[in-house]
């Protein structure tokens, strides 16, 4: 008689499908990521649970555990931070409802981009714009391109440089919530918070330390340690401060399209030893060695 060993669990909490701005649907990704030999995935498309419900049904197919997941951005001290949330009910009505919420936020948004590039008498910007946005509300990178298109600008860059970038008439701010909002969100339907890529924000030590002390008093628990493109320097001092801090720790791939060799699904560093992984605190836990 043989005895099945128990397949090594591969944990990726971070990635990005269509209902955002990543390459892949939802069922694409899911595919992909069980090819890459994922165990547990967590999408956490940018603002949107909207992929969700298909991810969901082609990971029953497959057998891969999906976690419900979400990145969302929000505002502390003027900047923007991006915080996971992991494990939540996505039926929550009172989540359901700021993500609406939010989603109109962004339109008004959009709208406000496209009304101040009119003087550059290029009609339809929005529309086209959205089009690139795959249908979702489109954002700055969105109408680059189709500034672009219309001829306008040569290329992406230039488009940033003239129109869309700091200062410039489509450099309208992000109507984003408080961290404390969003951390509220999460909370209410159940979820864990995450602070996802700690060092992307370019923050001194005394500024993130300030970030996780604000956080933790808002309940959040978990900062993400390993995550792609990061040095082995960058790897270590957010290990150090997840550990000192008594966070929880996450890993996630941060993948948003395929082909891009610093960010794959199911690739991320082992995290380092003596840390509290986030997913041994899930509602069910990820026991390591099997999956
Ligand atoms: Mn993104
Ligand atoms: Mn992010
Ligand atoms: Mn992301």
């Amino acid at each position: 008689m043989t005895i099945p060993q128990p397949k090594q669990a591969c944990i990726d909490l971070h990635c990005h499908s269509r209902a955002s701005d990543g390459a892949l649907s939802p069922r694409d990704l899911v595919l992909r990521a069980q090819e890459r030999g994922v165990t547990h995935l967590a999408l956490t498309d940018h603002d949107t649970i909207g992929g969700l419900a298909e991810a969901c049904a082609a990971a029953a197919e497959v057998g891969i555990h999906l976690i419900t997941g979400i990145e969302l951005s929000c505002v502390w001290k003027s900047q923007t931070i991006h915080i996971v949330g992991l494990d939540f009910d996505a039926g929550s009505p009172d989540l359901v409802a700021a993500l609406a919420h939010q989603h109109d936020n962004r339109w008004r948004r959009a709208r406000t981009i496209a009304e101040r590039l009119d003087r550059l008498k290029v009609p339809g910007l929005l529309d086209s714009a959205t089009r690139f946005a795959d249908g979702d509300v489109p954002g700055r990178p969105h109408f680059a391109r189709a500034l672009q298109e219309a001829g306008v600008v040569k290329d992406f860059n230039q488009a940033f440089k003239r129109y869309l970038g700091a200062g410039k008439p489509g450099d309208v701010k992000a109507f984003w919530p408080e961290l404390e909002t969003v951390l509220g969100w999460i909370h209410q339907a159940g979820g864990v918070a995450v602070i996802a890529h700690p060092r992307k924000y370019k923050m001194t030590a005394t500024r993130l330390r300030a970030l996780i002390a604000d956080f933790g008093r808002c309940g959040g628990r978990g900062i993400e340690v390993s995550t792609s493109g990061q040095s082995s320097g960058d790897l270590g001092f957010v290990a150090e401060l997840c550990r000192k801090e008594g966070l929880l720790a996450s890993q996630g791939s941060d993948f948003h399209f395929p082909g891009a060799h610093w960010s794959e699904l199911g690739s991320v560093p082992a995290l380092p030893a003596g840390l509290d992984p986030v997913w041994h605190h899930f509602k069910s836990p990820i026991d390591h060695a099997g999956a």
